[in-house]
């Protein structure tokens, strides 16, 4: 199942309603780059939409099929996302994941999950990884060359297609 989304959308997918009054954190930064997706400030390539959950493909690639899962609610961290969002966000990667494994053919899946940056964190609201990963292959850099929107679209369909057939 893809998205059907019950409550507000922000992907795109059903821009009739953009969410402009999402929870956040007290010590959260509105302006990061994911908030102002989430507001339909700035486009993503969507895979996966629900009311508490944003699924979309990462723009700098660490591996084709690079996905990210984000709460709708703004917390930088794993540390101030309220239960019931992280409850929601960690079924949504296992979802997304599944889907990603099966539309690459993936033997490993890995995610990554960063917190601070020391950590490596460079955008501070809560985000899961998806990497697919095969054996002896290794990834590209993180955060460093922009993709191919084009490219993005083809594999966030085949992702979508998974999780339709899921
Ligand atoms: P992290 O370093 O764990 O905070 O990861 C942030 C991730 O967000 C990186 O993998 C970036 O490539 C990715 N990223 C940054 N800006 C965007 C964007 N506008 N759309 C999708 N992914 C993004």
């Amino acid at each position: 199942m893809t998205a059907q989304v019950p409550g507000p959308s922000v992907a795109g997918r059903n821009n009739a309603a953009k969410d402009t009054t999402m929870q956040h954190a007290a010590d959260y930064d509105t302006g990061n780059v994911f908030a102002r997706i989430l507001r339909g400030e700035l486009p993503c390539v969507p895979v996966y939409e629900d009311e508490l959950t944003l699924a979309f493909m990462d723009i700098m690639p660490q591996t084709d099929g690079h996905a990210l899962v984000i709460p709708k609610y703004g917390a930088a961290d794993l540390f101030s996302l309220p239960a019931e969002y992280f409850a929601a966000t960690l079924a949504t990667t296992q979802r997304v994941a599944a889907a990603v494994r099966e539309a690459f053919a993936a033997p490993g899946i890995m995610i990554a999950q960063l917190n601070g940056a020391a950590a490596g964190q460079t955008v501070f609201h809560l985000h899961f990884h998806i990497l697919p990963r095969f054996t002896g292959v290794e990834f590209r850099m993180h955060a460093r060359d922009m993709a191919d929107r084009t490219v993005l679209e083809t594999h966030a369909r085949r992702i979508r297609a998974a999780l339709d057939n899921a």
